[in-house]
């Protein structure tokens, strides 16, 4: 290192404590980057890469590669560097280089990770941003996640040899930008291959020594009180030791204080309903299957909250639902009471709209990154407080009435902040002009000096006048020798002896005095002493309401509730969902269920709603065929979404509804989006389906769609059968179990609580209708070629089908069956004159929906 400039050896001493971060390393006004760095900069960042000596006396090839961004623009580039899943760590010099001596002072002041970005620019406002510890041993498994933006921090542990399962379906609801494992956890494949892959998690092995169970009850204890770790103390120490993890690389990487993460929330397995990634992706909770995009998802039925911590409130209802049938009903009684007084319910909807997110703005505050607009904005926001606490208080609702408790109208801090920050506030809060006029005598004064000092000139020319008994004396002011008194040759004799002469005029003369070269200094000196007191002041306020920071997090999180439970009361009255009634007993009962997000999705057509029944004993397995696009999948996903939407505690479309809490939901839905990992279709279906029977229980809802379709016939319809027997015998699960295999219907007799359903469809002349209800017994064929013509097949490949159809069939000894004759109740528009008799003698009553029965009476009018 000898030949090295003393800058590069400082540079290069920080890069080795920080090898697997971006160093952004202060020179002036810029961040430079210098080597490795420098090269990756420049390629992710389109950055020019210039070069730079590191040793003056020597020759180009002892260039090295780098490349810089100004300060000040700082934030998108490494806004940029973390959504690609960098480190970006932040060295700044920590001493003013115009007065440093010698080479300036410089340190790391943060290291900015995916879990741990505060920046808003790197965040969604209705999605948290986690990071993730896991710690791993033989026997037991802790995970836990924090994130730091708002302070909130879970934690769960779990035994046994499926704790990997479990930690990844936790992970699931919390789906983590980053995570930081022991040695153990860190070479499980599974968990570090899903952390990347499916929720594109930087992932870091902590080491062992970061996760030791003594340092980690000394960081839990610092961080949430005796009392947390207390708790603690009882259950699974892989708990504590995760959480240690997590905290130690937090102190690691921040550097500053993190007092608004304080309060735990510790929950044990079976708490909240299990679900794996599959279901979770197949059921389409927070984005589609397809386009991962949130339209199309139930989040996007369910989700009209007015504020970005409400929006995370609902999703984290939506991640977790519960299992305590008390707990549901606490909730569902606060959506049924906010749902039954419209009027109150608009004014807490119309106070909330435009609150800003308090609980990331605290986070901001505390953690020492907020700026004068951010305090405008936590004034502002606190403003619509009273009257959401007004309106809460007025229910008799235990839960509402709970959270108008917790709600605090933060009056005094929102006076003191209007005092001090003035309105509209500018971005930096190093520039000054925030201060509101009239709250700091000194700094009303400094500005006026700034604005010209017309009234300190004013002041100073007056008292002049007065003291020399000049009239005819002014201030004034040139470049060459700044401010000056400029007094009439006639009145020489009475200028003091202090003047000191500067300039002879034609009929006066210029005179400068201390005072005049004092006032001057101030007004050089005025912009940076207003900029430094005004950051002073601000400091003062935000250490002030950093103070208050679990009051206003207390608050933030009931605000966040109260828009939650709104917008599940609103989705209801506009969706025409009923209360369900939950408990514990088994039965599924739902009358005229709807899938929530395909009903919203249709535009033209009507969707049709269904019936639900699975008891403990009878109908526990439904075996339900029908053609392809009939409605089989919709019809099952929309009982698993009704079962999970009373579990959150949310209305559910339908007529009526008694929901027997379940544990898990489990499904095995159509082809996987593994197949890029490598993996034949056949090979990911038999995985789940193994998975599937490996844990669930007597209590669990399966949706098993086409199982055993990625083989031949025979093998499909064996394994089928066995799965189907395996569910109903030894899991004793309610399952929905669709398939085209209508030999399995034949199962109906053999096992018990087994029953067949099948959605309905007509053939007119050779086309299919469908009609999308679902009605005891099996299917008579699977109408495979109609659906293909349905499909744009074109005609002569339809006639060949249907002809190799028939010779199978007569081969086989089977008769070809005729399609069911035309029913006419769906489309009446063939009805002439004089049909109308016929035409309700041929009609159905039973099978029609109202709409149709409504329709076919409008029709039938028309003809008379
Ligand atoms: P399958 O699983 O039997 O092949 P799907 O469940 O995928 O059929 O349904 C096919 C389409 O039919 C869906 O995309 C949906 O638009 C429509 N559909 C399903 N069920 C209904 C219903 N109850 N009412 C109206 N349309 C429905």
């Amino acid at each position: 290192m000898a030949e090295l400039t003393p800058m590069m050896k400082q540079y290069l001493k920080i890069k080795e404590e920080n090898k697997d971060s971006i160093l952004f390393f202060r020179l002036g006004d810029f961040y430079e980057m210098f080597d490795e760095d420098a090269r990756t900069a420049s390629q992710e960042l389109d950055l020019t890469l210039t070069s730079r000596d590191k040793d003056p006396n020597k020759s180009a090839e002892e260039k090295i590669p780098m490349c810089g961004i100004p300060y000040h623009a700082s934030d998108s580039y490494i806004a940029r560097l973390i959504a690609k899943g960098y480190k970006v760590a932040i060295c700044e010099q920590m001493e003013d280089p115009a007065t440093a001596k010698g080479l300036v002072k410089r340190d790391i002041i943060r290291v900015i990770t995916p879990g741990t970005v505060i920046d808003s620019a790197c965040l969604e406002d209705k999605s948290s941003n986690f990071l993730c510890g896991v710690y791993l041993d033989s026997q037991n498994a802790g995970v836990a996640f924090c994130d730091i933006t708002t302070g909130k921090t879970h934690l769960t542990s779990c035994s046994g040899r499926e704790r990997i399962e479990h930690v990844i379906n936790e992970i699931g609801r919390f789906s983590p930008a980053e995570a930081i494992l022991n040695d153990a956890a860190a070479s499980e494949g599974q968990l570090t291959e899903t952390l990347r892959e499916r929720f594109h998690c930087r992932v870091e092995n902590g080491g062992e020594d970061r996760f030791a169970l003594k340092a980690a009850q000394e960081h839990i204890a610092m961080q949430f009180g005796a009392e947390a770790l207390s708790r603690l103390g009882a259950g699974n120490p892989a708990a504590a030791m995760a959480l240690g993890g997590l905290l130690s690389y937090l102190y690691e990487t921040q550097k500053t204080t993190l007092s608004h993460i304080n309060d735990l929330d510790y929950y044990e397995q079976g708490r909240f309903m299990e679900l794996d990634l599959t279901a979770r992706r197949n059921l389409e909770l927070t984005e589609t299957l397809r386009g991962k995009e949130k339209k199309g998802s139930l989040l996007w039925v369910l989700d009209r909250t007015k504020t970005a911590m409400g929006g995370r409130m609902l999703r984290s209802f939506l991640e977790r639902p519960l299992l305590s049938v008390t707990a549901i009903q606490r909730r569902l009684g606060a959506v049924s009471a906010l749902v039954e007084d419209t009027a109150a319910r608009e004014e807490i909807i119309a106070a909330l709209t435009g609150m800003g997110d308090l609980e990331r703005l605290i986070g901001r505050i505390v953690y020492g990154t907020a700026g004068a607009r951010d305090m405008a904005a936590l004034r502002a926001s606190a403003e619509r407080l009273p009257a959401v606490a007004e309106q809460l208080g007025r229910f008799t609702d235990r839960r509402l009435a709970e959270i108008a408790r917790e709600l605090d109208p933060l009056t005094d801090l929102q006076e003191e902040i209007a005092a001090v920050i003035g309105d509209e506030p500018p971005f930096s809060v190093r520039e000054g002009g925030f201060i509101r006029p009239g709250y700091d005598a000194e700094v009303d004064r400094l500005r006026d000096i700034l604005s010209g000092g017309k009234g300190v000139i004013a002041g100073i020319e007056a008292q002049e006048r007065e003291k020399t008994g000049i009239r005819t004396l002014k201030v004034g002011y040139n470049k060459v020798f700044g401010y000056y008194i400029e007094a009439p040759r006639s009145a020489a004799d009475k200028v003091p002896g202090h003047y000191i002469r500067k300039q002879t005029l034609a009929n006066g003369e210029r005179y400068i005095t201390q005072e005049l070269k004092d006032l001057e200094h101030t007004i050089l000196t005025a912009s940076d002493r207003v900029k430094a007191l005004e950051y002073e002041l601000f400091t003062r306020l935000r250490e002030k309401v950093s103070a208050q920071a679990v009051r206003i997090q207390r608050t933030a999180a009931a605000a966040a509730e109260a828009d939650a439970l709104c917008s599940l009361a609103e989705v209801a009255v506009r969706n025409h969902y009923c209360r369900p009634s939950v408990d514990e007993s088994g039965v599924l009962e739902i009358h005229e269920g709807r899938h929530p997000v395909v009903e919203r999705m249709l535009r033209d057509s009507l969707f049709v709603p269904n019936d639900t029944f699975m008891g403990e004993k009878e109908n526990r397995v439904a075996i339900i065929t029908g053609p392809n696009m009939a409605g089989k999948s919709t019809y099952m996903r929309q009982v698993a979404l009704i079962v999970l939407m009373a579990q959150m505690g949310s209305f559910v479309p339908a007529a009526s509804a008694r929901i027997g809490v379940v544990d898990r939901i489990f499904t095995r839905i159509g082809a996987s989006d593994d197949l890029a990992a490598g993996q034949s279709t056949f090979m990911v279906e038999m995985t789940e389906v193994s998975e599937i029977l490996h844990q669930a229980t007597s209590e669990s809802l399966l949706i098993l769609d086409e199982i055993g379709r990625g083989t031949s016939t025979y093998d499909g319809m064996s394994i089928a059968r066995a799965v189907l027997e395996y569910c109903a015998e030894k899991k004793r699960a309610k399952t929905l179990f669709a398939t085209h295999y209508h030999e399995l219907t034949e199962l109906e007799s053999s096992l018990s609580g087994a029953v067949n359903y099948n959605i309905a469809v007509k053939t007119r002349g050779e086309d299919i209708i469908f009609l999308r209800k679902i009605l005891p017994g099996g299917a008579d064929r699977s109408y495979g070629i109609e659906v293909a013509k349905l499909a744009g097949l074109p005609p002569k490949v339809v006639e060949r089908a249907k002809k190799i159809l028939k010779e199978l069939e007569e081969a086989n000894g089977v008769q070809y069956v005729a399609p069911r004759t035309e029913e006419p109740q769906v489309s009446l528009a063939a009805i002439g004159e004089g049909e109308v008799l016929d035409a309700l003698r041929r009609c159905q009553v039973e099978t029609l929906t109202p709409l149709e029965a409504m329709n076919l009476l409008y029709q039938l009018k028309q003809k008379l």
